[in-house]
């Protein structure tokens, strides 16, 4: 979306429209079209980077503990999902090896970390170096990082390592699951509520 301070470009049919403030949880819809202009982001604000921190937390917990153990001629190893996907473009699926890193670990990865830095930096009340950049990065990532992608990524490598892995129950595997929840939670936040946080610094700043 195009977005200057008081203007609002609609994404269905590029109508322009001035901003209102919105109330709680009140979404401004097109008159023209009904697409979804804006939306009050309520308490999510609030619960966004704490739950950006529990995410980061349980994905290193998820990455850094061992998820299979794997047999290769007749030595078994257990290996963190990192290790699994390796192994994966050993036995000549580096296409495959390449989904699997993608989809679960590079970009929920780099959705966090933009995420974290974005909103520890709006916190301290400061517009962070690279902040229009970081904010479309985001947005065009976005459908890159929906759970059902990043589930599609685990399904595949267990599908894919089956016949020469078998998964562990263990400390990893439970923050994967705990990883899935908080991620729902974590990309149902819309980038687009960047602009309205800096926009809104922007004026208690001019009017101080
Ligand atoms: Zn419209």
């Amino acid at each position: 979306m195009r977005e200057v301070p008081d203007l609002i470009a609609c994404e269905g049919c590029d109508a322009l429209y001035r901003k209102v403030a919105l109330r709680p949880r009140e979404i401004a819809h097109c008159p023209r079209c009904g697409t979804e202009l804006e939306r009050d982001a309520g308490r999510q604000r609030e619960r966004i980077l704490p739950l950006t921190v529990a995410s980061l937390i349980m994905f290193l917990i998820a990455n850094g503990f061992p998820i299979v153990e794997i047999e290769l001629q007749g030595l078994s190893s257990r290996t963190t999902l990192f290790g699994a996907v390796l192994s994966l473009t050993t036995e000549g699926m580096s296409l495959v090896a390449l989904l699997v890193l993608a989809t679960t670990i590079l970009f929920p990865l780099l959705q966090l970390l933009f995420l974290f830095y974005l909103l520890v930096s709006l916190a301290k009340q400061r517009r962070p170096a690279g902040f229009s950049w970081l904010v479309r990065a985001m947005q065009s990532l976005r459908p890159w990082g929906m759970v059902e992608v990043f589930l599609l990524g685990v399904l595949v490598a267990v599908v894919k390592l089956s016949n020469m892995a078998t998964v562990i129950p263990g400390v990893a595997l439970w923050a994967f699951g705990v990883l899935t929840v908080l991620l729902t939670a974590v990309v149902s936040f819309d980038p687009r509520h960047f602009w309205q946080m800096a926009y809104a610094e922007a004026s208690k700043e001019g009017s101080a």
